[in-house]
C-alpha cells in the first residue's frame, strides 16, 4: 500500500503524483512554510500548479480531513474514553491546532494526485513532447504557441495522451 505506484504513497509521502519521485515541498513541514511548493517538479517537470485557483480545490480536501479527524477525536473521547465535556473540547481544540499544518500540506497533496495519474513513462513522454517541438521548430514554428502541445492539459495527463 506504501510503495511506489500507489496514491497513498505520493500522497502520504508528500511526492509529485506523476513520477512518485520529486518532493512536493522545499522545506520541512517544521519551517513552517506552508505552501513552500516548487512550481514545477524538480524530477518530472510537472506543473504543480495546474491552473489558475487550483488550490481552490484543496481547501475541500482539508475541510473534509479536518472535519474527519475532530470526529474521530470526538468519538474517541467520548464513548470510549468517557472523558467529560471540557476535556473533550480542550482534545477536539489540541488536535485542531496541531493538525492544521500538516492538515494544510496532506490537503494540497491529495488533492493533486486526485487530477494527476502516477506515470511511470513520464521520461519517455517527455522526450517525446521534446522532440515534437524540435520538429516544429525545424518547420519554423514556435511550439511554446502552441497551447496544445505546451500546457499540461486541463489534468496533466491528458495532454500527454494527445501526444502519443
Ligand atoms: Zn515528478
Amino acid at each position: 500500500m506504501f510503495n511506489k505506484g500507489d496514491k497513498l504513497y505520493s500522497i502520504v509521502g508528500m511526492k509529485c503524483p506523476r513520477c512518485h519521485e520529486g518532493e512536493l515541498w522545499r522545506s520541512p513541514l517544521y519551517k513552517m512554510k506552508l505552501y513552500d511548493m516548487p512550481e514545477n517538479c524538480p524530477v518530472c517537470g510537472l506543473k504543480y500548479e495546474q491552473e489558475p485557483g487550483f488550490w481552490y480545490g484543496a481547501m475541500y480536501m482539508a475541510y473534509t480531513f479536518s472535519s474527519g479527524a475532530l470526529l474521530i477525536v470526538m468519538l474517541v473521547t467520548m464513548l470510549v474514553l468517557k472523558w467529560n465535556l471540557t476535556n473533550i473540547l480542550i482534545a477536539v481544540g489540541v488536535t485542531a491546532v496541531i493538525g492544521f499544518s500538516y492538515n494544510a500540506r496532506l490537503s494540497r497533496s491529495a488533492w493533486l494526485n486526485m487530477n494527476v495519474s502516477y506515470n511511470p513513462n513520464w521520461k519517455k513522454q517527455n522526450e517525446a513532447r521534446e522532440k515534437k517541438k524540435a520538429e516544429l521548430r525545424a518547420q519554423g514554428i514556435d511550439p511554446d504557441e502552441t497551447s496544445s502541445l505546451t500546457s499540461q492539459g486541463h489534468h496533466g495527463f491528458e495532454s500527454d495522451n494527445k501526444i502519443l
